[in-house]
């Protein structure tokens, strides 16, 4: 069965990862799909195809998240192709590692464009088109929570902010039916963390002893998307193989 048929998402940071996976699975479950990329126009394209090719809708949209016109835009794109916009994933996000002494505030301001003031950005724009029923989620981090190991606390700032607006948003919107959360993974296997002596050092540090995968953390997105999780709105969902535990 199709939980999610008839309903329009967005999902931004689409185009590789978490949110490409995030994507297939919205499209599995029925729903039409737009999503946004920066850089990566080739793996946009070629999951255009796949998921075009297994009848899914979808749509990519070249929006770089630190550009609020242009985020503001794809979220106008996404509802006027299907409609609609019934879910927006937040989920586009950089990692800048560098100890606080060495930190340029570049990178810095960068990080919070991206990670946190996109999501505000993304956010505004949607509600304007979503009615009762409708799903924010973000993509956050179990960072917010424990960092682990140094040079990740400007990373972890930004996720931070993404879990207190996560919670500030579900008060807002709350009265209009709309729920609001945020995933936390802990370390998933993807192109953000693709170095082997960097893996290495986390897989002891999990408690299943290995990292997650894309598609786990998909699942528990398609989870909040979904009509059963009315009731779930303001929470920070951990996904983390025990790393926090
Ligand atoms: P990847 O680097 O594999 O993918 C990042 C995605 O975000 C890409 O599709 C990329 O597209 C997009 N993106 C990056 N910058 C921008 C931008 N400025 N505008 C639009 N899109 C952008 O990372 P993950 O899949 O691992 O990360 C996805 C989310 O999950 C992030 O928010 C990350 O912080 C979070 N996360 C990841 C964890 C992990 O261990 N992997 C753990 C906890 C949280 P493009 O290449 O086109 O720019």
């Amino acid at each position: 069965t199709k939980i999610l048929l008839g309903k329009v998402a967005l999902v931004t940071g689409g185009s590789r990862g978490i949110g490409a996976a995030i994507v297939r699975r919205l499209a599995a479950d029925g729903a039409a799909v737009a999503f946004t990329f920066a850089a990566s126009e080739e793996r946009a394209l070629a999951l255009v195809a796949e998921v075009e090719a297994l009848g899914g809708k979808v749509l990519a949209i070249k929006a770089d998240s630190g550009d609020a016109e242009a985020v503001r835009r794809a979220v106008a794109r996404t509802a006027g192709a299907f409609g609609v916009l019934d879910i927006l994933v937040n989920n586009a996000g950089i990692l800048i590692h560098g100890k606080v002494d060495e930190f340029a505030l570049e990178d810095f301001d960068r990080m919070v464009d991206v990670n946190v003031r996109a999501v505000f950005v993304a956010v505004q724009a949607a509600i304007k088109h979503m009615t009762t029923g409708g799903r924010i989620i973000t993509t956050g981090s179990v960072v917010a929570d424990y960092t682990g190991f140094p040079g990740a606390s400007i990373y972890s700032m930004t996720k931070g902010a993404v879990s207190a607006m996560t919670r500030g948003f579900a008060r807002d919107l709350g009265p209009r039916g709309i729920t609001v959360n945020a995933v936390q993974p802990g370390p998933t296997e993807t192109d953000i963390n693709d170095i082997e002596s960097q893996r290495a050092m986390l897989r002891p540090m999990m408690a299943l002893g290995r990292m997650g995968k894309d598609w786990e953390v998909a699942s528990l997105v398609a989870y909040l998307a979904g009509p059963q999780a009315g009731f779930i709105t303001g929470s920070l969902l951990t996904i983390d193989g025990g790393y926090t535990a």
